[in-house]
């Protein structure tokens, strides 16, 4: 990873050391655009629609750290099972929002219109919503606004390793 850092700071603009949101934007937008390459065939930016955006955010899931459980899983609804289970893990809510949000911001950034962009598009506003609907009954935890300070930072450190894990195993199978 001190690679990837050092290549950031020879490409950054300006000399100012970029924010932690900056710096995390660039990688979401340097791995959004690895996926875009690695698709057979490639996808060009201009090409880009939100089902390449809703493809790449359930790509995500397998690199994922929080258990979702399934309808049939007794712990379903629980939000501190006693128990390990086999159900999956996936990305949770939060980060895929801010992650969409970074990259909805990358995406004008990088020359990308506001008319054309897939980050804005209503199927993904439709997309995380159920994601977070979904995720509020399995894991038993309604999102509210308390502990939310705590969470963000939880799930900004959770897409974070997501994100340089999934730079480095890009090309390696699924499990
Ligand atoms: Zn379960």
């Amino acid at each position: 990873m001190s690679n990837e850092r050092g290549k950031e700071l020879v490409m950054g603009s300006t000399s100012a050391p970029l924010s932690r949101y900056e710096s995390q934007k660039r990688r979401d937008w340097n791995t959004f655009g690895q996926y875009l390459k690695n698709q057979r065939p490639p996808v060009q930016l201009s090409q880009c629609s939100y089902n390449h955006v809703l493809e790449f955010l359930r790509y995500l899931d397998q690199f994922g750290k929080t258990k979702v459980h399934v309808q049939g899983c007794v712990f379903f609804g629980q939000p501190e099972p006693p128990a390990p289970c086999t159900c999956p893990l996936r990305q949770a809510w939060g980060s895929l929002d801010a992650l969409i949000g970074r990259l909805r911001a990358a995406y004008e950034e990088n020359g990308g219109s506001q008319e054309t962009n897939p980050f804005g598009s209503g199927a993904i506003r439709v997309y995380l919503r159920e994601v977070k609907e979904c995720q509020a009954k399995a894991r038993g935890i309604p999102y509210k606004k308390k502990k939310k300070r705590r969470n963000t930072i939880k799930m900004d450190e959770e897409i974070k390793a997501t994100m340089q894990s999934s730079q480095s195993r890009v090309l390696e199978n699924q499990w």
